[in-house]
């Protein structure tokens, strides 16, 4: 059987070993050596986390205080 498109399969035996590359970004094999889009050694720095991810948890944790804050207002002038 010739099957040269990676199939539904072969993508979920790679599910959960996908990296970041620390340079660029690129999604990568997190046991690979070098990255495909940069070409930088990337081995034993590979994140698991998209590269933006602290700044989209540090966007996600204000819009939860921007929320609190108008809840907050929203009571006080209830009280009123
Ligand atoms: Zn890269």
């Amino acid at each position: 059987m010739i099957d040269e498109d990676p199939s539904e399969e072969d993508l979920d035996r790679f599910a959960g070993e996908i990296g970041y590359c620390p340079d660029c970004g690129a999604e990568v094999w997190d046991e690979a050596y070098q990255c495909p889009r940069c070409e930088s050694v990337i081995e034993g720095r590979i994140g698991h986390a998209p590269v933006d991810r602290a700044a989209s948890l540090l966007s996600a944790k204000t819009v939860i205080v921007l929320v609190a804050l108008i809840v907050l207002v929203l009571v006080l002038m209830q009280i009123r």
